[in-house]
């Protein structure tokens, strides 16, 4: 079997076999497929489609390309949450420990920016020593020691995914079903989880801009989830604007401190502990969603979702120091707010271009060397349906670069829209 072949064979719109797919998963994790072949088959994929039956293949092939983690000897149901990416999204660093508080314990696989969406990783490497390169045996006993762990694709775990995912981020290839799906449920199965909460973004800053597609996307990845015997619960929520306020690596991770703490913006704080109640609900930890949400806002009351993170964070190497107090976390030489140029209510603020006016500050890759800049990102003041008035801060910047804050200014500038009449907030959850 050639690569090419394979490439030429979805280029023209063939159905792939399982060996073929095989071949060329395995040829990715093991570095005989170069990059540039990988790449044009990735496009080739996007621009084709896969059959659900290729996705499938596609799936299982990236999870056995490392060790498929069997986590029955370490917690009695794993339960595990990830999302389809988004701007601004930084459940995962608030709500795994609080879901840890509540005696469920989460070992979780993200993974980093990609295009205009962040990365949990990036997130968490703001915090200085923080290790995101787990072996499996580091995997497991921090698991069953600490009841969390938040790290990346290794060596032992989907490396393929890890692979592949670095390079649709700089080669437009990441807005694709079949992709997206693998990528998300082979991590899911490599890291053993029985239970799954997926968050399907939709709208402007989504991969999946339309329900419809986001409907597609979860309606894959449960069917893939149910062949590999894991239960999967799909959330759609809104990716129209911003989730919370903070956009940018270290400034993240900041409001999700904040939120266990019990503060944070409204809107990403309800999504937090709706995510959270959904995970104790399939964890079996409560009945429903009306116990698992109080329980969540218990552990996040009592402080014991905090001192969760502090865990975490240690036994990855972190300083807990700047979780302790985030104002340590790295600053940017240049912080700008940015007022209102006029009265009305906001009716977008269009999470697409400000993901990517903060990747183009530095807080993602535009190559896959590129360096991520943590302290860079904007703080976004109001939320669609907000009254604003001329003179109100709509949004601050944090830049290490004068010319591409100026550039930052403008495009975020027009994300914002006005309206003279009252406009109604956006829902957090479609269904
Ligand atoms: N999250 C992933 O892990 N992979 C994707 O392709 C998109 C979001």
């Amino acid at each position: 079997m050639r690569a090419v072949d394979i490439i030429i064979n979805k280029r023209d719109k063939k159905e792939l076999t399982r060996e073929e797919i095989r071949f060329f998963v395995h040829g990715i994790s093991t570095g005989r497929i170069p990059d540039y072949q990988t790449s044009a088959w990735a496009m080739a994929v996007l621009l084709n489609g896969m059959t659900p039956r290729e996705t499938t293949d596609l799936t299982l092939a990236m999870a056995q390309t490392g060790e498929v983690l069997d986590m029955h000897d370490v917690v009695d149901i794993a339960v595990d949450k990830h999302s389809t990416g988004g701007v601004g999204d930084k459940t995962t660093i608030s709500v795994q420990p609080i879901v840890a508080a509540c005696g469920l314990p989460v070992g979780k696989m993200s993974g980093r920016g990609l295009g205009f969406s962040g990365g949990t990783l990036d997130k968490m490497e703001s915090i200085p020593g923080y290790r995101c390169d787990l072996t499996t045996e580091e995997f497991e006993e921090q698991l069953k020691r600490t009841g969390l762990v938040l790290c990346g694709q290794s060596k032992n775990l989907a490396p393929a995914d890890g692979k592949l995912y670095a390079l649709r981020d700089v080669t437009g290839t990441v807005q694709s079903i079949p992709l997206i799906a693998s990528s998300v449920m082979g991590k899911k199965i490599a890291a053993g989880a029985n239970a799954i909460v997926l968050d399907v973004k939709v709208g402007y800053g989504a991969f999946m801009e339309t329900l419809e597609d986001a409907r597609e996307l979860a309606d894959l990845m449960v069917q893939i989830g149910q062949l590999a015997g894991r239960k999967v619960v799909t959330l759609l929520s809104d990716m129209n604007q911003p989730l919370g306020n903070a956009v940018g690596n270290a400034l993240e991770v900041r409001e999700a401190i904040d939120m266990l703490h019990g503060g944070g913006p409204k809107d990403f704080r309800e999504h937090c502990l709706h995510v959270s109640a959904h995970m104790l609900v399939l964890g079996e930890k409560a009945k429903d969603l009306a116990e698992g949400r109080k329980l969540s806002e218990k552990a996040v009351r009592d402080g014991s979702a905090f001192e969760k993170l502090r865990a975490l964070v240690k036994a990855q190497g972190g300083d807990v120091a700047y979780v302790d107090d985030p104002d340590k976390l790295q600053k940017a030489r240049f912080i700008e707010v940015v007022e209102s140029p006029k009265n009305g209510y906001l009716d977008q603020v269009q999470a697409r271009s400000v993901g990517e006016a903060a990747v183009a500050l530095g807080a993602g890759r535009a190559k896959k060397s590129d360096p991520v800049d943590h302290a860079v990102g904007f703080v976004i003041h109001h939320k669609v349906g907000d009254a604003v008035e001329k003179g109100q801060p709509l949004f601050t910047i944090h830049a290490n670069d004068k010319k591409k804050l100026t550039i930052a200014r403008e495009a975020v500038l027009s994300a914002h829209g006005w309206s003279d009449a009252p406009v109604p907030a956006l829902p957090l959850f479609y269904e």
